[in-house]
């Protein structure tokens, strides 16, 4: 049996088909420029890409033409279940949830909190619902894992009336990623996950750190929306609020344009005007252009402060944990950081930090007091996977349940 994974965004739908017991993606692809005329799906099947043009543009259109692969191929009565990315659960889940009704209601709910992706998570959903309509559909929420921060770490110095009235907070994201990295790290270190203590660096296009106490996030850096925190491929990522309205004068901007700025022009991309790929600042930067040098220190300057921020949460650290495009693959970006951790003691492999990219993984640094740095390679898709499936699993036994006790 397969679970089919589904993240959509806004003009896009990516699907990954995963065996149940290898957990391994036996199809994968995605639909991009939805809703334009230019829409396309990619679908990887043994090893081969195949891209056309879509005949109806739509998230559905996209998904019904998956559905028709899998069913050419043999795999459209195999899947078990559906298991889709929703970005924002609000304050309502702290885990994992079969879709139901009212689901749906509360995912709309939260839009407002993530205008951009829940509305697109719940077109595929819909989407989902339509075509396979008898299977369980479960959301996995990218903020869930965040929901065991303590009031200290979530609330923002605003009138406490503003969160009551609007839910404004600290929710954090990468949710997915952050726990599969802490189970992984338990795993690894052979640590209970309720005893460890580690800080775990999601570096990619979009990045974000968790602090986890105890195998649960305690603060985490992104914030209401993705935006706070680190510089990010084109976010700015934290800076001075009355930044805003000085600039919004300055440019003479209204508040989208502003918006704009800052989630799309900022970060690695506006400060070396070159790029936000991590590779070609990376290989610029040794080429002397200074620009991308300084959006690169000024990347690793921030990820170094913000884990030292966490330390006080913490109070023993198990581990650092690199993952993420950029935690999984830019040693240059590894050693940056490392570097100016030096002070709490940690020896620094560098070996050990240039054999891991391209899924390697290891220990690049260990300290005797706040223990080892580590690459390991995240699996946001298998954690949909694995609570998709555990899901059903407890339905199925709930189920039966009934069916025993009807019986007697
Ligand atoms: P997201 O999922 O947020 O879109 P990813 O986790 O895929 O982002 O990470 C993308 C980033 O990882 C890009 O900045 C990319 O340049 C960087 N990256 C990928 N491979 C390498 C590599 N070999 N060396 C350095 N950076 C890399």
């Amino acid at each position: 049996m397969y679970a089919l994974v589904i993240n959509c965004g806004s003009s896009s739908l990516k699907f990954a088909l995963i065996h149940a017991k290898e957990r391994n993606t036996v199809i994968s692809g995605g639909a991009e420029q939805l809703d334009t005329p230019e829409a396309t799906l990619s679908i990887k099947y043994h090893g081969e890409k195949v891209k056309n043009k879509l005949e109806d543009p739509t998230h559905l259109g996209a998904f019904k033409e998956v559905f028709q692969f899998l069913q050419k191929e043999g795999y459209a009565d195999k899947i078990k279940a559906v298991g889709h990315r929703v970005v924002h659960g609000g304050e309502y889940f702290q885990e994992s949830v079969e879709i139901t009704p009212e689901v749906i209601d509360i995912i709309k709910k939260c839009a407002p909190l993530a205008p951009i992706h829940n509305p697109a998570n719940l077109t595929g959903i819909l989407a989902a619902k339509e075509v396979l309509p008898d299977l369980p559909q479960i959301a996995v929420f990218d903020t869930a894992f965040h929901q065991t921060m303590p009031e200290e770490a979530y609330l923002y110095g605003l009138p406490l009336e503003i969160y009551e009235k609007y839910n404004i907070r600290r929710y954090g994201f990468h949710g997915s990623s952050h726990r599969y990295i802490t189970e992984r790290t338990a795993s690894i270190l052979d640590i209970p996950l309720e005893k460890l203590n580690i800080i775990s660096c999601h570096l990619g296009n979009g990045a974000s750190i968790a602090a986890i106490r105890g195998g649960k996030s305690v603060d985490t850096s992104m914030g209401l929306t993705p935006l706070e925190g680190l510089m990010m491929g084109t976010r700015s990522g934290s800076l001075d609020p009355g930044l805003i309205p000085y600039l919004v004068e300055c440019l003479d901007y209204d508040i989208y344009e502003m918006d704009n700025l800052l989630n799309f022009d900022s970060g690695l991309l506006g400060i070396s005007g070159v790029s936000n790929d991590c590779r070609i600042l990376e290989t610029k930067a040794k080429e002397g252009h200074k620009r991308c040098r300084l959006a690169l220190d000024m990347f690793g300057y921030r990820v170094a402060k913000t884990i030292s921020e966490y330390l006080p949460a913490l109070q023993r650290l198990d581990a650092i944990v690199f993952t993420g495009g950029i935690g999984e693959n830019s040693a240059y970006v590894r050693e940056l950081i490392m570097s100016q951790l030096a002070f709490l003691g940690y020896r620094f492999s560098n070996p050990s930090n240039s054999f891991c990219t391209g899924g390697k993984e290891g220990v690049i640094a260990t300290s005797s007091n706040f223990g080892k740095a580590l690459v390991v390679c995240t699996d946001e898709e298998g954690m949909i996977v694995q609570d998709t499936l555990e899901i059903v699993a407890q339905k199925e036994k709930q189920a039966s349940s009934i069916d025993s006790t009807v019986e007697q």
